[in-house]
């Protein structure tokens, strides 16, 4: 399977301290991504700017000729197949390969080195780009680790098969839904899909009786307006153990200078706490169980 990254989190991917697994691939294509090098499912090569030296091996060393330096950097071409030969030779490591193949044995050893981590609490959630792209693979992971007595946890943004979500619903303790846009006409415009299976979907599992915590990002000028949330709060009712608001970051900036791309979100602003607040209120008072919001706001920032 196609993986982008490994990493011990302490943050709300599931209850206590978990291993979290990237996997590589998503069917959306949302504007505000914070994880734009996660969206294709191929692996590839990422330029730091600051680390390179103009050197020119990359271009030699290379056997496909698909990738060059010219005034404006390091881009590779639809000629690369993810080799990996120009990482190697860059003197500098200015050059790295995103996205590694693993067996589902090999994933499942090196997660399981982290277990003294979890302690009592913890364990493993997988993640992506989207988890569901990969779903065969993904299915037997989990069921290694549940036969391991593992506390696992899918975080989803809901667009494959009800077919997935059934194999999927024994190994999984915990879903992360992201809900992300009420109104299927913005979640086309903002994400490139409808959200009918989205949320035909979240509304099986809840028929199922899953464990879910959802999470909705709250994106300036997307879906931070009080009417995504009543919407949003007409699906999720009282059948979730928890709702989360995650506020806008521009931390991925950088992610998108290295992929060579714009970004929409480049010079928005960070929501303010107060309209954080608002919008728990709201989620609250539309009946959510549990809502709580997360992420850094406009007023935190100055402050610090
Ligand atoms: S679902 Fe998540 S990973 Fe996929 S494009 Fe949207 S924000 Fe990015
Ligand atoms: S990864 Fe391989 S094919 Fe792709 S640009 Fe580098 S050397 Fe060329
Ligand atoms: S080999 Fe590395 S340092 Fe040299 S031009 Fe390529 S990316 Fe830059």
């Amino acid at each position: 399977m196609k993986v982008l990254d490994i990493q011990r989190m302490s943050t709300e991917d599931g209850p206590g301290l978990r291993t979290t697994v990237f996997f590589k691939g998503c069917p959306l294509c949302c504007t505000w991504c914070h994880n734009p090098e996660s969206i294709s499912p191929k692996s590839h090569v990422e330029w730091l700017s600051v680390r390179c030296i103009g050197c020119r091996i990359c271009e030699s060393v290379c056997p496909q000729k698909g990738i060059h330096l010219d005034e404006t950097g390091v881009h590779t071409s639809e000629r690369c197949e993810a080799c990996g030969a120009c990482t190697t030779a860059c003197p500098t490591q200015a050059l790295e390969m995103k996205g590694k193949d693993y067996t589902v044995d090999d994933l499942f050893d090196i997660v399981m080195k982290d277990r003294a981590f979890w302690g009592a609490d913890g364990g493993v959630t997988l993640s992506g780009g989207e988890v569901t792209l990969q779903w065969k693979e993904a299915v037997k992971l989990l069921r290694k680790f549940k036969d391991a007595g593992v506390h696992t946890a899918v975080d989803t943004c809901g667009f494959a098969t009800q077919a997935v979500y059934d194999v999927l619903l024994p190994v999984t303790d915990l879903f992360l839904y992201d809900l992300k846009l009420f109104d299927d006409d913005l979640h086309r415009i903002f994400t490139g899909q409808s959200n009918e299976r989205i949320h035909s979907n979240f509304a099986y599992l809840v028929s199922k009786n899953a464990h879910i915590w959802v999470r909705t990002p709250i994106i300036p000028g997307a879906t931070d307006t009080d009417e995504n949330i009543r919407g949003l709060a007409s699906w999720i009712g009282n059948k979730v153990e928890k709702w989360e608001l995650c506020a806008f970051n521009n931390l991925c900036k950088d992610k998108y200078s290295r992929l060579g791309r714009t970004w929409d979100f480049a010079d928005a602003s960070l929501i303010e706490q107060a309209r954080m607040e608002e919008l728990t209120a709201l989620a609250v008072a539309c009946g959510a169980p549990e809502a709580v919001w997360s992420g850094s706001t406009a007023l935190r920032e100055s402050e610090g």
